[in-house]
């Protein structure tokens, strides 16, 4: 057993103390993981440990590994971790709460990872200690090795909650502060989301499971999985109008899901891990894009959002993607692959050289869903592939092999889904909307443009930002008039046909310019003052929609109806 024990004495230092205590007689190496689960990127994580002390002689030999020599009897090593950072993957402590990710300030024993562990929290008087980890006493914790312990984060402080059963299992929701989120509705609305999740997967692993919420003032938000609880951080006023709710729902969808879908169902590469270098895989699209594809589609199943509701969620994820230029550049194998250099940096060149796992990867898996119902005429669905998968390895606590995936959606297909799996996923060819979306009596068409808006729109291809009063040009779409007009990210725009321009109006300015117009731009490159003529390119406005096919057969209507979980009669809009 490794003793391990997190002090919060001084929470408005943002300090935390750390013991482990551990029965070992030979040399031993202390690792701290550089990374966390779920956040595919090196973070480096001992740069915020400070004061390491060890009852036996010890030298650090790496950025993240402590050597502690031989000695008789018990070995104690103690440490400050330094929590001043409120996202999902870091840690924060001040005088109002301590938002503990373990795997920020806990340090394995190498070779020991195994071992089980008990985790003592001692915050201060009053406040109370939230953790999905089996419990052995006030603010004690057990887990039965590392992996599980630090896949648990600990949330302290004075939180309100509410509680409820689905599947026979307790599920706690905390929060802390004010915010405009319309908890009542809330209390009605998650049991009904994860009451959809374990309808489809057919299994309730966990004994108990823990939502955390934290209210963002940056306007930041995010969520990061663990084993049997989720961290999510949304802007605090930021749940209004109902479109931001039922983003929030999503993000809420999300993270609950992956309690199977990585966590559990997984690439062997994705635990047990390597926490001190990178873990690579080229199926992190099947992780977060299934997992984003399902996200919205329980919000659907579990009736919190209409059809037309879901198919328009669906044609702005098209939208986006096929606004990325790199998707044309990248395929999702290796968008997985390089997320820890790529997806997690992103810079001025990403729209044009990558694309997203997440975007890209929900709607490669709504058409590989609505391939295999059509190929089986409605009886097996994606569904059917992860409970496949989930009894295949995830029941036995095993990850998969990386070619399975594929093979797994051709069995359940009854017929070999290589030539996809070689055009969408490893290769980049165009996604092919209509040939899958016509499974299920739907098609993809251009949405008509607002009323009073022009159907194109005049387009340079570059972005800005506002800083510090300046206009900074943040990308330049590849082959874009911008580009040939020689316009760079880091430029200051100023003007645009010979007259002022900000972040704010440029694109106005634009809108007034006919397709084919040459304009002038005029920019600070550094402290030089530039000018160049760009030739006003024009882009289609308004996007997409999925419609229904007004000659859907039977078939088609029956497959929609079933994925859709709502009748193909409904009138639209419904
Ligand atoms: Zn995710």
């Amino acid at each position: 057993m490794i003793h391990y024990r997190i002090v919060i004495s001084d929470p408005h230092t943002h300090l935390v103390d750390v013991t482990l205590e551990a029965d070992i007689e030979g040399a031993v190496d202390l690792v701290l993981p550089a990374w966390t689960p779920g956040s595919y990127k090196i973070r480096d994580f001992a740069q915020h440990i400070h004061g390491f002390h060890s009852t036996r002689r010890f030298e650090k030999i790496d950025k993240n590994t402590w050597r502690v020599h031989a000695g008789a009897g018990r070995l104690r090593a103690t440490w400050q971790a330094y929590c001043h950072e409120l996202t999902v993957r870091t840690s924060h402590v001040d005088d109002e709460h301590a938002a503990l990710v373990t795997s920020n300030m806990l340090m394995y024993i190498d070779g020991r990872k195994d071992e089980p562990c008990r985790l003592e929290v001692r915050a201060p008087r009053g406040w109370k200690i939230a953790c999905a980890l089996d419990a052995a006493g006030p603010g004690i914790f057990k887990a039965p090795n590392y992996d599980v312990l630090v896949d648990a984060p600990v949330e302290c402080g004075d939180f309100q909650e509410f509680t409820f059963n689905a599947g026979g299992k307790p599920h706690r929701f905390i929060w802390r502060g004010d915010s405009n989120l319309d908890l009542k509705r809330l209390r009605r609305e998650l049991p009904k989301i994860v009451q959809a999740e374990i309808d489809m997967m057919r299994a309730v692993p966990y004994e108990r499971y823990l939502f955390i919420l934290h209210f963002t003032d940056d306007g930041k938000g995010g969520g990061l999985e663990h084993l049997n609880s989720t961290s999510l951080a949304f802007s605090r006023w930021g749940f209004r109008p109902e479109e931001k709710h039922e983003r929030f729902l999503g993000l809420v969808s999300h993270e609950f899901f992956h309690l199977w879908n990585v966590k559990r169902l997984r690439p062997q590469v994705l635990g047990p891990f390597d926490y001190e270098k990178e873990n690579y895989t080229t199926l992190l699209w099947a992780m977060e894009g299934v997992t984003a594809y399902y996200d919205d589609l329980f919000l659907r199943r579990a009736g919190l959002i209409a059809p037309s509701k879901y198919l328009k969620i669906l044609a702005e994820t098209i939208d986006r993607v096929q606004d990325t230029p790199g998707r044309a550049r990248q395929s999702l194998s290796d968008s997985s692959f390089d997320a820890w250099i790529k997806f997690y940096n992103p810079g001025e060149h990403t729209p044009n050289a990558t694309v997203s796992y997440y975007e890209k990867g929900s709607l490669v898996a709504l058409l590989l869903d609505l391939e295999i119902r059509r190929r089986t005429k409605g009886r097996r669905s994606l569904d059917t592939v992860l409970r496949l998968l989930w009894s295949e390895y995830a029941a036995k606590g095993i990850g998969f092999p990386e070619g399975r995936y594929e093979e797994a959606c051709s069995d359940v297909a009854g017929a070999s889904l290589h030539g996809f799996f070689e055009k969408y996923i490893r290769g980049t060819e165009e996604l092919n909307y209509n040939r899958y979306l016509a499974a299920a009596g739907l098609r993809l068409v251009a949405k008509p443009a607002k009323e009073g808006e022009p159907s194109v729109k005049s387009w340079l291809g570059f972005r800005t930002e506002k800083k510090e009063g300046r206009t900074l040009v943040t990308g330049v779409i590849a082959e874009s008039p911008a580009q040939r007009a020689g316009l760079h990210a880091g430029d200051e725009l100023l003007a645009l046909g010979g007259h002022k321009v900000d972040h704010e109006s440029w694109e106005k300015r634009l809108e007034e310019r006919r397709a084919g117009e040459r304009v002038e731009l005029a920019y600070f490159r550094g402290s030089r003052l530039r000018r160049c003529r760009a030739s006003v390119g024009s882009k289609k406005s308004g996007g997409c929609a999925i419609e229904r096919l007004p000659a859907a057969n039977a078939a088609q209507r029956a497959i929609y109806s079933s994925w859709m979980g709502a009748p193909w009669e409904k009138k639209a809009g419904k």
